[in-house]
């Protein structure tokens, strides 16, 4: 299996937006950029489709044209930019590789994606885009993939993360979440199967701490969870470890990441990186 990943970013982005700060502008200086939150699997399967689609598209090269499937983790603005979906099509879009999309998201995604694309949407666009609700714990199939939702610890409505399989291969994807609830745990060990060939770890945090309550993780956090996945089954020695979603206050720069690296033997994503599993 194929993975991009094309935006790796916390929802600020790097440089951040607004930001002022001596890293963003260190990042700015230097043409350092993290995009918001996209990875592709396959050149099928989009997880998640950030406002940054349009610059992976133009400069990360993906072809969002053979795109079938859009897997929607939950509604917030980093990882869900509905609008644009209009663009799908009629004289915005030609020659595409696809005709059909299958969008799956929560409730919230799918009632953000209508309201996003009330005004502007033209029929003979929305009607090849085909909306799937998503809940935790209700295995999804489509093409050659199943799904397995689970709940994110996070803010939003309904938020996800997933377990995913195709020809054999699984794929964790943990983010935006902290670290994850009691019954994703006893979900994953009742569906039971190989390990994971990999697991994406929200790591915003890096290495700092979220403290209990945090919706998302560092270094510490997903390390706790890595080690809850080995104990159930689900990661093993051969497990690849991606951390993403970094966050401008964590200052993921080439020396912390290269730290992190070494000290839990994660590899650090950036934007543009290439795995095959
Ligand atoms: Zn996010
Ligand atoms: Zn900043
Ligand atoms: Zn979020």
């Amino acid at each position: 299996m194929k993975v991009e990943f094309l935006g790796t970013g916390a929802a600020e982005g790097i440089p951040a937006l607004f930001c002022h700060c001596a890293y963003c502008n260190d990042a700015r200086a230097h043409g350092i950029v993290r995009s918001r939150s996209q990875i592709i699997l396959d050149g099928e399967l989009s997880i998640d489709f950030p406002p940054d689609a349009f610059y992976h598209a133009a400069v990360g090269g993906a072809d969002l044209s053979a795109l079938k499937y859009v897997l929607v983790t939950h509604s917030h603005m980093d990882h869900f930019n509905g609008a644009d979906f209009t663009l799908r099509g009629y004289k915005y879009a030609r020659e595409m590789k696809e005709k059909e999309l299958l969008l799956f998201g929560s409730c919230e995604t799918c009632e953000v994606y209508c309201e996003s694309t009330r005004r502007e949407m033209k029929p003979e666009v929305g009607e090849n885009i085909r909306l799937y609700v998503l809940s935790a714990f209700e295995e999804a199939a489509f093409g050659g993939w199943r799904v397995y939702p689970m709940k994110a610890k996070h803010t939003s409505q309904d938020p996800l993360v997933f377990l995913l399989e195709k020809d054999g291969k699984r794929v964790l994807h943990l983010c935006d979440t902290g670290p994850l609830p009691e019954e994703d745990y006893d979900y994953l060990a009742a569906v039971g199967g190989a390990p994971a060939d990999l697991v994406i770890l929200d790591c915003t945090f890096l290495f700092e701490e979220g403290g209990e309550n945090a919706r998302h993780m560092g270094l510490k956090e997903n390390a706790e969870v890595l080690k809850r996945l080995e104990a159930i089954g689900l990661a093993d020695g051969r497990t690849k470890r991606v951390i993403t979603h970094f966050s401008h206050n964590a200052k993921p720069d080439a020396e912390n990441l290269s730290r992190a690296e070494r000290t839990y033997g994660v590899i650090a994503a950036y934007d543009g990186m290439k795995l095959e599993i």
